[in-house]
């Protein structure tokens, strides 16, 4: 049988079986061999009945010693029947299935897995996992590791297992080895067969582990090269437009409310000279929160449009749409360009007039959410694309935007710390500007994290900040539908609260997700404008929002954000001259969560905390693993298989070095590997 054929050439694998394995997204042979477990039970231990723990699942060899008979039980049939071992005896039974009674025979031994329970005054097994044992001396075959697959309803272990198994044994010599011979001896990797067959059904523990190994190399290995081999296809085919940068710049610049940075500077310089180059930019900038990339994004659209082009700039939301439309529009209209803005909430008509003006260059800047890629958005002379905090952003969204220009030039801004080990996977195909150092006269942000004892005294602070003219934020995690809001502070409740017990001579008002757009910039901008003092809030702010003159968030409930998360929220304060305040209130008694807020007081450094984070908290959680748009990894973790990583990029180094072209004999299977992944869109998406 051939990898590529498809899973209904296997046998036992008819249409009903067939469309629930399709279901799991497992089409070929390839697929089921590569739908790995994602846990083991040890079942090479047997249990003496005597002996079991009740309602643990653990292995019993038994001789089958009454005839099963069925029963019925209101409109269910059962079938049941005693076994025993030298030690003891209990029932088994099994429910809805009849023919469960011709599949255990009186006087023969069994292997059960399952959980023994007391049930009517004795010990009962309910539907175990069972296999025939003819030869108990070869109980090594079926007492062991036993793979747990991800599956679908109704498809059972059981039957996963054996499919899986019976398909290793048809098709493992079909399976080639991509890495060449010298990297599995340099590595100490196992061969694909042997990983292949120890990742399914490891003998002991080091099996499984060197199994792993060798899959999480190779599958990193593979990406890492893809991404390289993309890179230099980019670097050499994409000729993009060649920017003239226009003589009014320094005039711009000196009409800014401020002085760049000396970081902002040097990043400004590296887009101009992405900008000046025939080729195509494509770049991400990465700075901190408050670090200024608006006014990054601003010059650069400058740029684009005084040279002719039109510029897109697209935001997660609409708040943060309204607030980069309303400075980018203040500093552009007295350079003659015209901005436009584009969101849910532009009404039909509007949006007409809006549409036909970007069509006929009227306006020269677009600011919106991903209304912005709609098709009937037509940007004729579109030369720039950026992104504001792409994480939010699916990477099709990105892409769907770019192409409405011939080759733009695209930037991504980001305020997601990645740790350096990530970064050359996540945004190899990018060059990546940062901006490391944070406008001049911002004070530390200071941050507290307390239990909800000292409350009193936080609202007198918050009461204190707003008599000197300052505003606060507070947080509550977003409730949804399905949670107790009992332990959660609901926003309205809590707002509704705050108003009528502790701030009762404050204007508050609160904003969170299910509210529409338009109200929700209405509530942003009273509270832009100094209007309310106090906004109670779901993360629904938590990108981007700016408000120099808010000086105090409070976060409740802060062990249910991620730590990023929380740097983030924070990030809404600090952005002005007055000194700032975080509180993180926690009732939390986890020793991970104390640690983790711990780290929110003593660093206010993006990276610090993103690495810390990891450390303590793993995988996923980070940012949402989804959320950096790579192909999805079989089984490689990006963040917990760092090590791994680093070992691979410096292994991809040393093989380019040597073999850029992959040219090479030994190379051959690994180049021909690439070629076919390089077609699959997947890769592209990712970028
Ligand atoms: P972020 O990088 O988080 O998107 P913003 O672009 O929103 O940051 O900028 C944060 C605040 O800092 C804004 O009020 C912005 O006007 C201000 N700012 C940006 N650059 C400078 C600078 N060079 N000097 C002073 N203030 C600046
Ligand atoms: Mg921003």
């Amino acid at each position: 049988m051939l990898l590529s054929d498809s899973i209904n050439e296997l046998k036992g694998v008819g249409d009903k079986v067939g469309d629930k394995l399709r279901k799991l997204g497992i089409y070929t042979l390839k697929d089921m061999i590569e739908h790995y477990p994602r846990e083991y039970e040890d079942r090479r231990q047997i249990t003496p009945l005597a002996a079991c723990e009740l309602d643990e699942p653990q292995n019993v060899l038994v001789t089958v010693c009454s005839k099963p008979q069925i029963a019925k039980k209101g409109n269910k049939i059962l079938v049941s029947f005693r076994v025993k071992d030298e030690t003891s005896s209990i029932m088994v039974t099994f429910f809805g299935q009849a023919y469960m009674r011709n599949n255990f025979v009186m006087g023969e031994k069994y292997l059960l897995y399952g959980k023994i329970k007391h049930k009517y005054g004795q010990l009962e097994m309910d539907s175990p996992e069972y296999q025939k044992v003819a030869d108990p001396s070869k109980l090594g075959t079926v007492a062991k590791i036993t793979p747990i697959y991800p599956t679908t309803q109704k498809l059972s272990q059981k039957v996963i297992r054996g499919l899986i198994e019976h398909c290793l044994n048809e098709v493992l010599p079909e399976v080639k080895d991509h890495l060449p011979e010298r990297i599995i001896k340099q590595y100490h990797l196992v061969s694909k067969e042997e990983a292949l067959r120890g990742i399914h059904f490891p003998k002991d523990s080091e099996h499984f582990f060197e199994a792993r190994k060798r899959l999480v190399f190779e599958e990193l290995f593979m990406l890492q090269l893809s991404l390289y081999q993309l890179k230099a296809d980019f670097a050499t085919k994409l000729m993009g437009i060649a920017h003239d940068v226009t003589s009014e710049l320094k005039a711009f610049m000196a009409s800014l409310p401020f002085e760049l940075t000396g970081a902002q500077k040097r990043v400004m310089r590296e887009i101009v000279g992405d900008m000046k180059s025939p080729y195509a930019m494509n770049r991400l900038v990465q700075g901190d929160v408050g670090s200024g990339k608006t006014v990054i994004a601003a010059i650069s659209l400058f740029l684009v449009v005084k040279d002719g082009f039109q510029g897109a700039l697209m935001a997660p939301t609409e708040v943060l749409v309204v607030q980069h439309y309303e400075f980018i529009k203040g500093i552009m209209e007295p350079f003659g360009i015209q901005v436009g803005l584009l969101t849910g909430s532009t009404t039909a008509k509007q949006k007409r007039e809006l549409l036909a003006a970007i069509k006929t260059n009227e306006i020269q800047i677009v600011v919106g959410t991903h209304a912005l890629i709609e098709d009937n958005v037509e940007i004729p002379n579109l030369g720039l694309v950026i992104t504001d905090e792409q994480h939010r952003f699916g990477v099709r969204q990105r892409l769907k935007l770019t192409e409405k220009g011939h080759l733009p030039d695209v930037m991504v801004m980001t305020a997601t710390p990645i740790p350096r080990t990530l970064a050359l996977i996540l945004y190899g195909d990018m060059d990546i500007s940062i901006i490391d150092e944070l406008p001049p006269g911002r004070q530390p942000i200071r941050t507290n994290a307390v239990d909800s004892a000292y409350h009193p005294r936080i609202y007198r602070f918050i009461e204190k900040q707003i008599e000197a003219g300052r505003q606060c934020y507070i947080i509550c995690p977003m409730v949804e539908e399905s949670e107790k809001t009992s332990e959660l502070k609901n926003v309205i409740e809590y707002t509704e609260y705050l108003k009528t017990q502790v701030f009762p001579h404050i204007p508050i008002a609160y904003l969170h997700g299910k509210m529409k757009p338009k109200e929700k910039n209405e509530i942003m901008a009273q509270f832009a404008r100094a209007e309310t003092k106090i906004l109670v809030s779901t993360t629904v702010i938590e990108v981007g929002v700016n408000v120099p003159n808010a000086t105090i968030i409070l976060i409740e409930n802060a062990e249910r954000f991620g730590l990023a998360q929380l740097h983030q929220l924070r990030g809404r304060v600090g952005r002005g001259k007055h000194q700032s305040y975080c509180v993180l209130v926690s009732d939390s008694k986890n020793k991970v969560t104390k640690k983790r807020l711990k780290i929110m007081e003593e660093s206010t450094d993006g990276f610090v905390i993103a690495e810390t984070d990891l450390k303590l908290r793993g995988p996923g959680e980070f940012f949402g693993t989804k959320q950096h748009g790579l192909p999805e990894m079989k089984i490689a973790n990006l963040y917990t298989d760092a090590k791994v990583l680093g070992e691979v990029q410096g292994c991809v180094k040393n093989l380019l070095a040597i073999d850029p072209n992959l040219g090479e004999t030994q190379n051959n299977q690994l180049l021909q590997e690439i070629q076919a992944r390089l077609n699959e869109q997947s890769l592209h998406n990712a970028l």
